[in-house]
Protein backbone atom coordinates (compact mmCIF):
# COMPACT_ATOMS: atom_id res chain seq x y z
CA UNK A 1 0.00 0.00 0.00
CA UNK A 2 1.81 2.78 -1.13
CA UNK A 3 1.78 6.52 1.08
CA UNK A 4 -1.00 8.65 0.19
CA UNK A 5 -0.17 12.34 -0.04
CA UNK A 6 -1.51 15.14 2.34
CA UNK A 7 -3.54 17.08 -0.51
CA UNK A 8 -5.28 13.65 -1.57
CA UNK A 9 -6.10 12.43 2.01
CA UNK A 10 -7.53 16.37 2.92
CA UNK A 11 -9.41 16.07 -0.44
CA UNK A 12 -11.05 12.64 0.74
CA UNK A 13 -11.91 14.29 3.63
CA UNK A 14 -13.48 17.17 1.85
CA UNK A 15 -16.13 14.51 -0.06
CA UNK A 16 -16.61 12.83 3.39
CA UNK A 17 -17.31 16.07 5.41
CA UNK A 18 -19.41 17.49 2.31
CA UNK A 19 -21.36 14.36 1.68
CA UNK A 20 -22.47 14.54 5.88
CA UNK A 21 -23.45 17.80 5.14
CA UNK A 22 -21.31 20.36 6.18
CA UNK A 23 -20.79 24.02 4.57
CA UNK A 24 -17.81 24.14 2.95
CA UNK A 25 -16.08 26.18 6.01
CA UNK A 26 -16.52 23.36 8.14
CA UNK A 27 -15.34 20.52 5.88
CA UNK A 28 -12.10 22.73 5.38
CA UNK A 29 -12.11 22.34 9.37
CA UNK A 30 -11.90 19.17 9.71
CA UNK A 31 -9.96 18.00 7.07
CA UNK A 32 -7.66 20.78 8.03
CA UNK A 33 -7.66 18.89 11.33
CA UNK A 34 -7.61 15.42 10.69
CA UNK A 35 -5.07 15.38 8.00
CA UNK A 36 -2.33 17.49 10.47
CA UNK A 37 -3.15 14.81 13.19
CA UNK A 38 -2.00 12.02 10.74
CA UNK A 39 0.88 14.32 9.43
CA UNK A 40 1.72 14.92 13.29
CA UNK A 41 2.49 11.16 13.21
CA UNK A 42 -1.28 10.41 15.09
CA UNK A 43 -2.70 8.19 12.69
CA UNK A 44 -5.04 7.50 16.03
CA UNK A 45 -6.68 10.75 15.32
CA UNK A 46 -6.41 11.09 11.54
CA UNK A 47 -8.84 10.23 8.60
CA UNK A 48 -8.94 6.91 10.11
CA UNK A 49 -11.82 8.31 12.13
CA UNK A 50 -14.12 8.67 9.57
CA UNK A 51 -15.86 5.87 9.69
CA UNK A 52 -16.89 6.74 13.23
CA UNK A 53 -17.74 9.84 12.09
CA UNK A 54 -20.31 8.63 9.55
CA UNK A 55 -21.96 5.92 12.29
CA UNK A 56 -22.16 9.18 14.67
CA UNK A 57 -23.79 11.34 11.95
CA UNK A 58 -26.28 8.30 11.05
CA UNK A 59 -27.21 7.97 14.74
CA UNK A 60 -28.13 11.28 15.65
CA UNK A 61 -24.40 11.88 17.52
CA UNK A 62 -22.61 14.59 15.63
CA UNK A 63 -24.50 17.73 14.18
CA UNK A 64 -22.75 19.85 11.45
CA UNK A 65 -23.02 22.92 10.79
CA UNK A 66 -23.78 23.62 14.92
CA UNK A 67 -22.99 27.20 15.78
CA UNK A 68 -21.19 27.26 18.92
CA UNK A 69 -23.70 28.61 21.49
CA UNK A 70 -21.31 31.39 24.47
CA UNK A 71 -23.57 30.58 28.02
CA UNK A 72 -21.53 32.44 29.81
CA UNK A 73 -19.11 35.10 29.58
CA UNK A 74 -17.88 36.97 32.96
CA UNK A 75 -15.04 38.46 31.12
CA UNK A 76 -12.34 35.88 32.81
CA UNK A 77 -14.47 32.43 31.93
CA UNK A 78 -16.07 32.11 28.63
CA UNK A 79 -18.39 28.89 28.47
CA UNK A 80 -19.68 27.30 25.32
CA UNK A 81 -22.09 24.60 24.76
CA UNK A 82 -21.45 22.49 21.45
CA UNK A 83 -24.70 20.71 21.27
CA UNK A 84 -22.70 17.81 19.61
CA UNK A 85 -21.90 19.94 16.87
CA UNK A 86 -18.23 18.55 14.97
CA UNK A 87 -15.41 18.91 17.57
CA UNK A 88 -12.88 20.16 14.70
CA UNK A 89 -15.11 23.59 14.18
CA UNK A 90 -16.56 23.81 17.59
CA UNK A 91 -13.02 23.43 19.37
CA UNK A 92 -11.23 25.89 16.83
CA UNK A 93 -14.17 28.73 17.29
CA UNK A 94 -13.53 28.05 21.17
CA UNK A 95 -10.47 28.96 21.17
CA UNK A 96 -10.31 31.50 18.59
CA UNK A 97 -12.27 33.37 21.06
CA UNK A 98 -10.31 32.47 24.10
CA UNK A 99 -7.51 33.81 22.35
CA UNK A 100 -9.38 36.99 21.59
CA UNK A 101 -9.76 37.54 25.37
CA UNK A 102 -6.50 36.48 26.02
CA UNK A 103 -5.28 39.37 24.28
CA UNK A 104 -7.51 41.95 25.84
CA UNK A 105 -7.23 40.45 29.32
CA UNK A 106 -4.06 39.03 29.45
CA UNK A 107 -5.90 35.88 30.33
CA UNK A 108 -9.13 33.78 29.93
CA UNK A 109 -10.74 30.30 31.07
CA UNK A 110 -12.66 28.53 28.34
CA UNK A 111 -15.23 25.95 28.86
CA UNK A 112 -16.15 23.93 25.87
CA UNK A 113 -18.89 21.04 27.22
CA UNK A 114 -20.37 18.44 24.77
CA UNK A 115 -18.93 18.57 21.72
CA UNK A 116 -18.28 15.70 18.85
CA UNK A 117 -14.64 14.32 18.97
CA UNK A 118 -12.29 17.05 19.08
CA UNK A 119 -9.94 15.06 17.47
CA UNK A 120 -5.68 15.51 18.32
CA UNK A 121 -5.68 18.19 21.36
CA UNK A 122 -2.48 19.15 20.58
CA UNK A 123 -4.00 21.04 17.58
CA UNK A 124 -5.68 23.64 20.04
CA UNK A 125 -2.19 23.95 21.94
CA UNK A 126 -1.27 25.20 18.56
CA UNK A 127 -3.74 27.21 17.79
CA UNK A 128 -2.99 28.81 20.57
CA UNK A 129 0.77 29.41 20.41
CA UNK A 130 0.96 30.67 16.89
CA UNK A 131 -0.88 33.34 18.48
CA UNK A 132 1.51 33.79 21.08
CA UNK A 133 -0.45 31.90 24.32
CA UNK A 134 0.12 29.80 26.69
CA UNK A 135 -2.16 27.22 27.14
CA UNK A 136 -3.24 23.93 29.34
CA UNK A 137 -6.22 21.84 28.35
CA UNK A 138 -8.07 19.25 30.61
CA UNK A 139 -10.55 17.14 28.30
CA UNK A 140 -13.16 14.28 29.23
CA UNK A 141 -14.66 11.72 26.97
CA UNK A 142 -18.64 10.72 27.83
CA UNK A 143 -21.34 9.04 26.19
CA UNK A 144 -19.38 5.97 25.69
CA UNK A 145 -18.62 2.80 27.71
CA UNK A 146 -15.50 4.00 29.63
CA UNK A 147 -12.20 2.65 28.19
CA UNK A 148 -9.62 3.16 30.97
CA UNK A 149 -8.66 1.53 34.21
CA UNK A 150 -7.81 3.93 36.98
CA UNK A 151 -5.18 3.14 39.12
CA UNK A 152 -6.13 -0.11 41.36
CA UNK A 153 -8.91 -0.99 38.99
CA UNK A 154 -9.70 -3.63 38.00
CA UNK A 155 -12.24 -2.30 35.20
CA UNK A 156 -12.35 0.69 32.83
CA UNK A 157 -14.42 3.74 34.84
CA UNK A 158 -13.17 6.70 32.35
CA UNK A 159 -12.71 7.68 29.39
CA UNK A 160 -8.86 7.91 27.54
CA UNK A 161 -9.03 12.08 28.91
CA UNK A 162 -6.30 13.63 27.54
CA UNK A 163 -4.42 16.62 28.56
CA UNK A 164 -2.46 18.66 26.77
CA UNK A 165 -0.14 22.00 27.66
CA UNK A 166 1.96 24.23 25.82
CA UNK A 167 3.93 26.85 25.23
CA UNK A 168 4.69 29.17 21.82
CA UNK A 169 8.17 29.60 20.82
CA UNK A 170 10.23 32.20 18.99
CA UNK A 171 10.85 30.31 16.26
CA UNK A 172 7.57 28.78 16.02
CA UNK A 173 8.26 25.20 17.25
CA UNK A 174 6.03 25.29 20.40
CA UNK A 175 6.75 23.05 23.50
CA UNK A 176 4.04 20.85 22.98
CA UNK A 177 3.05 18.03 25.96
CA UNK A 178 -0.28 16.15 24.21
CA UNK A 179 -1.05 12.70 25.58
CA UNK A 180 -4.36 10.57 26.52
CA UNK A 181 -3.88 9.62 30.32
CA UNK A 182 -4.10 6.00 29.67
CA UNK A 183 -0.68 4.22 28.78
CA UNK A 184 -1.84 4.62 24.88
CA UNK A 185 -4.87 6.15 23.32
CA UNK A 186 -8.38 4.31 22.61
CA UNK A 187 -7.07 4.81 18.78
CA UNK A 188 -3.58 3.52 18.71
CA UNK A 189 -5.14 0.40 20.13
CA UNK A 190 -7.53 0.20 17.05
CA UNK A 191 -4.47 1.37 14.70
CA UNK A 192 -2.22 -1.87 16.42
CA UNK A 193 -5.42 -4.27 15.92
CA UNK A 194 -5.84 -3.45 11.91
CA UNK A 195 -1.91 -3.75 11.62
CA UNK A 196 -1.87 -7.27 13.35
CA UNK A 197 0.27 -6.47 16.02
CA UNK A 198 0.48 -6.09 19.48
CA UNK A 199 0.31 -3.13 22.11
CA UNK A 200 2.92 -2.26 24.29
CA UNK A 201 3.13 -4.31 27.44
CA UNK A 202 1.60 -2.55 30.49
CA UNK A 203 -0.99 -0.62 28.22
CA UNK A 204 -3.94 -3.32 28.45
CA UNK A 205 -5.55 -5.52 30.68
CA UNK A 206 -8.10 -8.09 29.51
CA UNK A 207 -11.83 -8.51 31.14
CA UNK A 208 -10.28 -10.41 34.06
CA UNK A 209 -8.14 -7.69 35.02
CA UNK A 210 -5.05 -9.41 33.62
CA UNK A 211 -2.32 -8.09 31.80
CA UNK A 212 -2.29 -8.77 27.89
CA UNK A 213 -1.00 -6.86 24.93
CA UNK A 214 -3.44 -8.18 22.66
CA UNK A 215 -5.54 -5.86 21.42
CA UNK A 216 -8.11 -7.63 19.28
CA UNK A 217 -10.87 -8.23 21.99
CA UNK A 218 -10.51 -4.81 23.61
CA UNK A 219 -11.13 -2.96 20.41
CA UNK A 220 -14.19 -5.30 19.01
CA UNK A 221 -16.35 -6.02 22.30
CA UNK A 222 -14.56 -3.48 24.69
CA UNK A 223 -14.40 -6.04 27.12
CA UNK A 224 -10.88 -5.05 29.17
CA UNK A 225 -9.14 -1.49 29.69
CA UNK A 226 -6.27 1.04 29.14
CA UNK A 227 -4.45 1.01 31.87
CA UNK A 228 -3.98 4.89 33.25
CA UNK A 229 -0.07 5.96 32.46
CA UNK A 230 2.09 6.45 35.50
CA UNK A 231 0.02 4.10 38.26
CA UNK A 232 -1.40 6.62 40.39
CA UNK A 233 -0.08 9.78 39.24
CA UNK A 234 -1.66 9.28 36.25
CA UNK A 235 -4.27 8.24 37.06
CA UNK A 236 -5.09 10.92 39.26
CA UNK A 237 -4.39 13.36 36.31
CA UNK A 238 -6.95 11.29 34.38
CA UNK A 239 -9.53 12.07 37.40
CA UNK A 240 -9.11 15.51 37.07
CA UNK A 241 -9.66 15.27 33.19
CA UNK A 242 -12.80 14.09 34.33
CA UNK A 243 -13.69 16.71 36.89
CA UNK A 244 -12.16 19.79 35.14
CA UNK A 245 -13.04 19.14 31.72
CA UNK A 246 -16.51 18.09 32.68
CA UNK A 247 -17.75 18.44 36.35
CA UNK A 248 -16.93 22.07 36.01
CA UNK A 249 -17.46 22.99 32.39
CA UNK A 250 -21.19 21.60 32.97
CA UNK A 251 -20.27 18.99 30.39
CA UNK A 252 -21.44 15.07 30.15
CA UNK A 253 -19.30 12.81 33.08
CA UNK A 254 -18.76 9.23 32.63
CA UNK A 255 -20.89 8.35 35.80
CA UNK A 256 -23.36 6.02 35.03
CA UNK A 257 -26.27 8.41 35.72
CA UNK A 258 -25.45 9.93 31.71
CA UNK A 259 -27.61 7.78 29.58
CA UNK A 260 -24.32 6.53 27.23
CA UNK A 261 -25.17 6.72 23.77
CA UNK A 262 -22.11 5.13 22.31
CA UNK A 263 -21.47 8.57 20.74
CA UNK A 264 -18.13 10.66 21.41
CA UNK A 265 -18.77 13.66 23.80
CA UNK A 266 -15.30 15.84 24.72
CA UNK A 267 -16.14 18.33 26.87
CA UNK A 268 -12.49 20.75 27.61
CA UNK A 269 -11.49 22.85 30.28
CA UNK A 270 -8.89 25.22 28.46
CA UNK A 271 -6.62 27.63 30.48
CA UNK A 272 -5.31 30.79 27.85
CA UNK A 273 -2.39 32.98 28.98
CA UNK A 274 -0.63 35.98 26.53
CA UNK A 275 2.57 34.74 26.98
CA UNK A 276 3.60 38.77 26.84
CA UNK A 277 1.29 39.48 29.72
CA UNK A 278 4.15 37.56 31.53
CA UNK A 279 6.87 39.76 30.56
CA UNK A 280 9.84 40.13 28.28
CA UNK A 281 9.05 37.42 25.63
CA UNK A 282 12.66 37.52 24.22
CA UNK A 283 13.82 36.46 27.95
CA UNK A 284 11.08 33.63 28.22
CA UNK A 285 11.95 32.00 24.64
CA UNK A 286 15.85 32.49 25.33
CA UNK A 287 15.12 30.29 29.49
CA UNK A 288 12.49 27.78 27.60
CA UNK A 289 15.14 26.94 25.01
CA UNK A 290 18.28 26.95 27.48
CA UNK A 291 16.01 24.37 29.83
CA UNK A 292 15.54 22.09 26.48
CA UNK A 293 18.96 22.49 25.19
CA UNK A 294 20.64 21.52 28.91
CA UNK A 295 17.89 18.43 28.40
CA UNK A 296 19.06 17.29 25.45
CA UNK A 297 23.05 17.56 25.98
CA UNK A 298 22.54 14.55 28.41
CA UNK A 299 24.17 11.46 26.95
CA UNK A 300 21.63 9.51 25.72
CA UNK A 301 20.96 6.19 28.50
CA UNK A 302 21.08 2.45 27.16
CA UNK A 303 18.64 2.09 23.99
CA UNK A 304 18.28 5.48 23.23
CA UNK A 305 19.59 7.63 20.15
CA UNK A 306 18.78 10.72 21.65
CA UNK A 307 16.74 12.71 23.81
CA UNK A 308 13.49 14.60 22.27
CA UNK A 309 11.28 17.42 24.10
CA UNK A 310 7.79 17.18 24.14
CA UNK A 311 6.38 17.79 20.75
CA UNK A 312 9.74 17.11 18.57
CA UNK A 313 8.25 13.57 17.64
CA UNK A 314 5.48 15.34 16.10
CA UNK A 315 7.59 17.56 14.65
CA UNK A 316 9.65 15.27 12.61
CA UNK A 317 6.76 13.45 11.82
CA UNK A 318 5.23 16.17 9.71
CA UNK A 319 8.59 16.80 7.81
CA UNK A 320 8.69 13.32 7.39
CA UNK A 321 5.18 12.60 6.32
CA UNK A 322 4.68 16.10 4.01
CA UNK A 323 7.33 14.85 1.93
CA UNK A 324 7.12 11.35 1.54
CA UNK A 325 2.98 10.65 2.19
CA UNK A 326 0.69 9.28 4.92
CA UNK A 327 1.07 5.30 5.40
CA UNK A 328 -2.79 4.22 5.46
CA UNK A 329 -3.19 0.09 6.47
CA UNK A 330 -5.44 -1.38 3.68
CA UNK A 331 -7.59 -2.26 6.59
CA UNK A 332 -8.55 0.97 7.69
CA UNK A 333 -8.73 2.65 3.85
CA UNK A 334 -10.97 -0.21 3.26
CA UNK A 335 -13.28 1.19 6.09
CA UNK A 336 -12.58 4.41 5.19
CA UNK A 337 -14.04 3.92 1.86
CA UNK A 338 -16.50 2.64 2.87
CA UNK A 339 -18.11 5.10 4.97
CA UNK A 340 -17.95 7.47 2.55
CA UNK A 341 -19.50 5.50 0.07
CA UNK A 342 -22.34 5.19 2.55
CA UNK A 343 -23.01 8.78 2.07
CA UNK A 344 -23.46 8.61 -2.04
CA UNK A 345 -19.93 9.10 -2.88
CA UNK A 346 -19.43 7.16 -5.86
CA UNK A 347 -16.36 4.62 -5.90
CA UNK A 348 -15.11 6.49 -9.04
CA UNK A 349 -15.25 9.99 -7.06
CA UNK A 350 -13.23 8.11 -4.61
CA UNK A 351 -11.16 6.75 -6.70
CA UNK A 352 -10.25 9.60 -8.24
CA UNK A 353 -9.70 11.76 -4.86
CA UNK A 354 -7.15 9.52 -4.18
CA UNK A 355 -5.71 9.74 -7.44
CA UNK A 356 -6.15 5.67 -8.60
P1 LIG B 1 2.00 9.93 22.63
O1 LIG B 1 2.27 8.95 23.70
O2 LIG B 1 2.42 9.56 21.25
O3 LIG B 1 2.74 11.30 22.98
C1 LIG B 1 2.49 11.94 24.20
C2 LIG B 1 3.44 13.13 24.36
O4 LIG B 1 4.76 12.68 24.57
C3 LIG B 1 3.51 14.07 23.16
O5 LIG B 1 3.54 15.38 23.62
C4 LIG B 1 4.82 13.72 22.46
O6 LIG B 1 5.41 14.84 21.82
C5 LIG B 1 5.65 13.26 23.61
N1 LIG B 1 6.59 12.21 23.21
C6 LIG B 1 6.32 11.09 22.52
N2 LIG B 1 7.43 10.35 22.36
C7 LIG B 1 8.43 11.02 22.99
C8 LIG B 1 9.83 10.78 23.17
N3 LIG B 1 10.43 9.68 22.69
N4 LIG B 1 10.55 11.68 23.85
C9 LIG B 1 9.96 12.79 24.35
N5 LIG B 1 8.65 13.09 24.20
C10 LIG B 1 7.90 12.21 23.53
O7 LIG B 1 0.46 10.36 22.61
P2 LIG B 1 -0.84 9.57 23.13
O8 LIG B 1 -0.91 9.63 24.61
O9 LIG B 1 -0.87 8.25 22.47
O10 LIG B 1 -2.01 10.48 22.55
C11 LIG B 1 -2.26 10.50 21.16
C12 LIG B 1 -3.24 11.55 20.80
O11 LIG B 1 -4.54 11.15 21.20
C13 LIG B 1 -3.04 12.92 21.42
O12 LIG B 1 -2.98 13.85 20.37
C14 LIG B 1 -4.30 13.16 22.26
O13 LIG B 1 -4.75 14.52 22.27
C15 LIG B 1 -5.29 12.31 21.52
N6 LIG B 1 -6.46 11.93 22.34
C16 LIG B 1 -7.66 12.52 22.07
C17 LIG B 1 -8.79 12.12 22.78
C18 LIG B 1 -10.14 12.74 22.51
O14 LIG B 1 -11.12 12.26 23.05
N7 LIG B 1 -10.25 13.77 21.72
C19 LIG B 1 -8.69 11.14 23.77
C20 LIG B 1 -7.43 10.59 24.02
C21 LIG B 1 -6.32 10.97 23.30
Amino acid sequence: MPNIPADRLSYLVLLAARAMGSSEAEAQDVADHLVAANLSGHDSHGVGMLPDYVRLLHAGLLVPNQTLALVVDTGGVLVFDAARGFGQAMAKEAMRRGIERARATGSVAVALRNSAHIGRIGHWVEQCAAAGMVSVHFVNVADHAPLQAPFGCSDARLGTNPFAAGVPDAEGQPLVLDMATSTIAFGKARVARNKGVPVPAGALIDEHGRPTTDPTTYVDTRRGALLAFGAHKGSGLAILCEVLGAAMTGGATIAPHHERKDGILNSMLSFILDASALGDTTHIAREAAAVGEWVKASPPAPGFDEILLPGEPEQRARERRLADGVPIDDRSLADIRAAIASLGVSEAELDRALGR
